[in-house]
């Protein structure tokens, strides 16, 4: 039976050393804060801002929100964007996504000034992930290589496998280890014999979108084995791309869903707001 890594747990410590040095800050006359715009009514979307409010409470941040109608136009939206862009008080601003249909995401969030882009999709923060010079980190595969240096895994020559290429999970993944020298392979939807390539990985990270569509045998035996996947089971139960069950007895090391990458995620994404904060107050 593989070790399970507690998410949960290396979340919490995340964001009490972030609680801590906010505290510090305070003492100084410093606070940090966090706009977090919505747009409409998404029932997913309500509840992950919910969540990025708790989590800027349990830090000592200051949190505004901005619930707007689902009617919104891009002039309006960018409006508050650019009032935000403004207010000294916002050090990170967060446009949840995906937004209605009408409006663009991608030239909302270019929009973004890039020092308060705390969710790091604007093409500046994002290039400078691609060439390892960034302070902000990509909140999802930042968590990612958290849990995996709780294991206490060096990544260094391993064979890394991230099945998924998307801008916000895989790419970004797959950069992030690379950067810590391991020997990365991302595979996707055109992968000829997944199972192959998977299989030869020390560590694998799934990011597909699949419910339990990783079964035991794309797993080598012994691997770290992250599951980003946020998915429905057949019974609308909450469940990750890795089938846990079967390969759990061959991992060394497997995330559950949830409670695995997904408390990672706002942890990280409190990390950059600190980040944006001790930037705009010159605090080293
Ligand atoms: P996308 O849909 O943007 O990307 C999915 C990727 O998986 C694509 O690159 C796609 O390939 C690939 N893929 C799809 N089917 C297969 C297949 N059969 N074999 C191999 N590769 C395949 O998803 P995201 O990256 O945004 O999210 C991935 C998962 O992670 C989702 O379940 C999402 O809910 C979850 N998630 C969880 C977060 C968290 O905080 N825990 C945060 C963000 C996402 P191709 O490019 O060829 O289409």
């Amino acid at each position: 039976m593989a070790n399970i890594i507690d998410g949960k747990a290396v979340s919490a410590q995340v964001k009490e050393d972030i609680r801590i040095e906010t505290e510090k800050l305070k003492a100084q006359g410093i606070e940090i804060g966090l706009a977090v715009v919505i747009v409409g009514n998404d029932p997913a979307s309500q509840v992950y801002v919910r969540n990025k409010e708790k989590a800027c409470e349990a830090v000592g941040f200051n949190s505004y929100k901005y619930a707007l109608p689902e009617e919104t136009t891009e002039q309006e939206l960018l409006a508050l964007v650019d009032k935000l862009n403004n207010d000294d008080k916002v050090d990170g601003i967060l446009v949840q996504l995906p937004l209605p249909k009408h409006l663009d995401d991608k030239m909302i969030i270019n929009n973004i000034r890039p020092d308060k882009d705390v969710d790091a999709f604007h093409p500046v923060n994002v290039g400078k992930i691609m060439i390892g010079d960034y302070s902000f980190l990509p909140c999802t595969p930042a968590g990612v290589m958290e849990l995996i240096k709780s294991t206490g895994t060096q990544i260094e020559g391993k064979e890394c496998v991230v099945i998924g290429r998307s801008n916000i999970v895989g790419k970004p993944q797959a950069m992030l280890l690379l950067h810590q020298s391991g020997t990365v392979t991302i595979c996707h939807s055109k992968t000829k014999d997944l199972k192959a390539v998977a299989s030869r990985a020390d560590i694998l990270v799934a990011a597909v979108g699949r419910a339990k569509m990783i079964t035991a045998d794309y797993v080598k035996q012994g691997a770290v084995v992250i599951d980003v996947g946020m998915n429905r089971d057949e019974n609308g139960k909450l469940c990750g791309d890795v089938d846990f069950e079967s390969v759990k007895d061959k991992a060394g090391y497997i995330t559950p869903v949830p409670g695995g990458v997904g408390p990672m995620t706002i942890a990280m994404l409190m990390k950059n707001t600190l980040t944006a904060g001790k930037d705009h107050h010159g605090v080293k």
